[in-house]
């Protein structure tokens, strides 16, 4: 081959609209030889004795590497999909197709940019050089106001000096089609089993909605989100509620895998604003896109301290003797204080929690029952559906004291917001089949009723521990 062959080589951008990786490699390449990898490392069990993925978002991956594979063969071109390490796999690749440079988008926390290390080195060897680009922010690190290292620690210093003094970026052009090396071998999408897992045929009914991986999918949800059911319009005023799927934009499980881009979503906002006016709404849905770019600057900032107890404040919460104990409750949902354990078994079986039910299961595992922050984080990681190290870590240490937070001991009263967020109970009721026949904003507080009362709502079922339970 007299021509340049670039290798693009998928992670969390498994996307074709505003790529810039793909349309770079299709602009400058003759021939493009796209690429993704299941690494076994993202399926292994943690320190934490937890896995790194669990079955849930598992099956997302594949269905979002399925819909890459699908849309790149649309364009006349295909994606090898290999199992192993990167590192291994990539350096065979290159040597095969003769590719003459890789292309991959810089990732923020430790364990992804210790493979893109180990890749740069191996390929080094082969005197190929890997490219890396930015491409997961709202905002261009390049046109932030500050260097990274100068980010404040409070979210409104950097809100306001973004909003004055930088702007987003246009998406880059999609390819409409481009060469592949002749008898490329793609190979197919491993099945859940051979990835470990026993396939998960049915959703949970209860589900806020039905997420299925891929593009297709993100710029489906993304089209009805602004233009068919108008939700957005309201999102300020039912974000934090908890039951359907239209209270919040349900982006994030896409967002985290890139097949929907920030910048694309950013972008929608605005042609939303022209055509059908700007809001408190609509700001303050930007306003969350750009809380996820701040935790991925401050995850450039403090590197690993993200994943130390102390945080980078220094100093850790406080832990109860019998931690272990109450971290099996709370993972099961059996704590007995309701509104936490509707909250851990959505979580459980569908993937999904609200924003309003991390914050408060998170508060109550970390000032209620004292345990170990890193152990909660470690739990989300494996079952949250969007599980991204920058969001997931960033806001557990922010909610235990040792991160962002710039108040010095928060603390969600979490009866108080059961009853705000859930006042007639329905969420809990969804979830916590065995309080069903307790009425109204009773549910919350099962530990009030009365022997009579609990008989006569058939509580047997749910074990209430008055150690948990929260003042009133
Ligand atoms: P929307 O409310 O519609 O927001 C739009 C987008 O903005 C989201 O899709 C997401 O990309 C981003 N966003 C929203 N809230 C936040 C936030 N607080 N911090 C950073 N970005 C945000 N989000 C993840 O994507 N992955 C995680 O692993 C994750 N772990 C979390 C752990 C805890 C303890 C807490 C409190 C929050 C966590 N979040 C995480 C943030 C937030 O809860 C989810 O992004 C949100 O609930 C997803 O629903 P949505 O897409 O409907 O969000």
């Amino acid at each position: 081959m007299s021509g340049k062959t670039i290798l693009v080589w998928f992670r969390k951008d498994l996307r074709i609209h505003d790529n810039e990786i793909l349309t770079e490699a299709v602009r400058k390449g003759e021939t493009v030889v796209p690429v993704y990898c299941f690494d076994p490392r993202q399926f292994e069990t943690t320190s934490f004795q937890t896995e790194k993925t669990g079955s849930i978002r598992a099956k997302f991956l594949t269905e979002c590497v399925a819909d890459l594979q699908n849309s790149l063969q649309k364009l006349g071109a295909d994606l090898i999909i290999r199992t192993g390490k990167p590192e291994d796999i990539l350096p065979e690749l290159v040597t095969k197709y003769e590719v003459t440079e890789v292309y991959h988008h810089r990732e923020v926390a430790s364990e992804e940019t210790r493979v893109s290390a180990d890749v740069e080195n191996a390929l080094w060897r082969l005197k190929i050089n890997l490219k890396h680009f930015i491409g997961h922010t709202l905002y261009h690190k390049e046109d932030l106001p500050f260097p990274i290292n100068n980010i404040p620690d409070v979210f409104s210093s950097f809100r306001k000096k973004i909003e004055r003094d930088s702007s987003v970026r246009k998406c880059t052009d999609s390819p409409r089609n481009f060469s592949i090396p002749p008898n490329m071998e793609s190979g197919v999408v491993p099945s859940m089993s051979e990835l470990g897992f026993v396939d998960i045929q049915n959703t949970d009914e209860r589900s806020v909605m039905k997420f299925k991986g891929g593009e297709t999918e993100a710029l489906a949800r993304m089209h009805s989100y602004f233009w068919e059911t108008d939700a957005v319009k309201n999102y300020k005023q039912t974000r934090n509620s908890l039951l359907g799927a239209d209270y919040s934009s349900k982006f994030s499980a896409w967002i985290a895998f890139g097949c929907l881009s920030p910048r694309e979503v950013y972008w929608e906002i605005k042609k939303y604003e022209q055509e059908r006016g700007s809001s408190d709404s609509t700001y303050a849905l930007f306003l969350q896109l750009l809380w996820r770019d701040y935790f991925r600057f401050m995850f450039k900032k403090y590197g690993n301290k993200f994943f130390q107890k102390i945080g980078f404040k220094g100093v850790a919460p406080e832990e109860a003797e019998h931690q272990q104990d109450h971290f099996e409750l709370w993972k099961q949902g059996k704590t007995g204080v309701p509104f936490i354990d509707a909250n851990i078994r959505e979580l459980n079986s569908t993937g999904f929690m609200s924003n309003r039910g991390r914050q408060n299961a998170a508060s109550f595992l970390v000032k209620n029952l004292k345990v170990n922050w890193m152990w909660g984080a470690s739990y989300f990681e494996e079952k949250l559906i969007d599980y991204c190290p920058a969001n997931n870590w960033g806001n557990w240490a922010y909610i235990a004291g040792v991160g962002n937070d710039p108040k010095e001991y928060q603390h969600f009263n979490v009866l108080k917001q059961a009853k705000e967020f859930d006042p007639n109970g329905d969420y809990v009721r969804l979830w916590v089949p065995e309080l069903a026949a307790v009425p109204g904003a009773m549910i919350h507080q099962p530990w009030t009723l009365s022997g009579l009362e609990r008989e006569k709502y058939d509580l047997s079922e749910y074990m209430v521990r008055p150690p948990f339970a929260p003042e009133v």
